[in-house]
């Protein structure tokens, strides 16, 4: 049957501007690294993809290898749009990435034109799409001289295969370089996705500063820390759980002052009329420097329960002080 979105998709949606650009983006945005690979269910993935843009999710993120296996998630996002989403295009923002290790051999990894121009197209081919609205670099590649990669970067746009250049997981300092060499090609750096979460604030020391110097929004990934912060960890890991199933989340990741740490972050959620899940994804973007914050979900239920998280406002000075301290004991 064919998919009508929700007539209403946007009423509930406060976008938030991506830096000083012309972009904006909503406050939660689907990740597609776990969940929608070849190993998963096409149908549950596409029922949360039209879930999420019935409830304002304009923007879909994908990257070269994820799955498993490598590229299945494009594959199947490219499947998606052709039988629900095409007629939306231009209401969607879609991104990709390469970076990391995707075909075997010396071109399939990395930073240099000859990786990143190829596996563009290749995601493009996969999503059956002519272009991307936002391409990353995925991560630094000291070995590859910056200009190269920028090069190709700004190509891409050039090309017209994306719109915008993205950077993730890139140093303050190489972000001020490699922004500095796009602005010079007539393509800048418009988004930095960097992971941030109440389990990692590396950001809040320098790169949030950075970005807003050089007018660049941020998509920070796993505000959930994977999971970890919501309330799966607080007794025994239920058997579906990411940790246990995925190798990204070992399960010695959950040690005992960890868990400790979470079941008292859930007693402020709990006290402030919230889930832990909830609240974490309250306080990450409660720094407007925050563009987007880059959720996965492996259900519907559990994508409406973070969809749910605005209804209850923003959290106030008494819980982030006590998350504060929480945090750093
Ligand atoms: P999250 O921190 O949001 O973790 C998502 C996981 O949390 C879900 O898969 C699910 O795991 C659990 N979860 C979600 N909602 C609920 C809920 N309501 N109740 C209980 N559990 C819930 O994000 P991800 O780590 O998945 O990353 C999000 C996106 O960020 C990726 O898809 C990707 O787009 C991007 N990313 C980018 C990276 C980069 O290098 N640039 C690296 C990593 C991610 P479970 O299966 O246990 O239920």
């Amino acid at each position: 049957m064919t998919y009508l979105p929700a007539a209403d998709r946007y009423a509930g949606t406060a976008f938030r501007r991506c830096g000083a650009s012309g972009l904006v983006l909503p406050p939660l945005s689907l990740g597609l690294w776990q969940n929608f690979g070849g190993n998963d269910v096409f149908e549950t993935g596409r029922a949360i993809v039209r879930r999420a843009f019935d409830r304002g999710i304009t923007h879909f993120d994908l990257a070269n290898n994820y799955g498993p296996p490598y590229g299945s998630a494009e594959a199947n996002f490219g499947r998606m749009m052709a039988l629900d989403l095409h007629p939306h295009r231009d209401e969607l923002i879609i991104s990709s990435k390469a970076g990391y290790d995707m075909w075997p051999g010396p071109y399939g990894d990395g930073g240099s034109r000859k990786y990143l121009l190829a596996s563009l197209d290749a995601s493009l081919k996969r999503l059956g799409l002519d272009y991307v609205d936002v391409f990353y670099h995925h991560r630094m590649d000291l070995q590859t001289p910056l200009a190269e990669t920028t090069g190709a970067l700004a190509h891409a746009v050039r090309q017209g295969k994306a719109l915008y250049v993205g950077l993730s997981s890139y140093s303050p300092e190489r972000t001020q370089e490699a922004a500095a060499m796009l602005r010079d090609l007539g393509a800048p750096c418009v988004l930095h996705q960097p992971r941030y979460s109440m389990l990692d604030r590396t950001i809040e020391a320098e790169l949030l500063g950075t970005l807003d110097d050089l007018g660049i929004g941020c998509a920070v990934f796993s505000p959930l820390a994977q999971g970890l912060l919501t309330d799966k960890y607080l007794g025994d890991v239920p058997a579906d759980a990411r940790m246990g199933r995925s190798r990204s989340l070992p399960s010695e990741r959950l040690t005992p002052e960890l868990k400790a740490r979470l079941v008292r972050l859930n007693a402020v959620a709990q006290a402030s009329g919230r889930s832990l899940a909830q609240m974490a994804l309250t306080w990450t973007l409660r720094d407007r420097r925050v563009t987007t914050a880059l959720v996965g979900a492996r259900t519907v239920a559990q994508l409406d329960h973070l969809l749910d998280h605005a209804a209850s406002g923003e959290l106030d000075a008494g819980a982030c002080a006590e998350i504060d301290v929480l945090l750093a004991g």
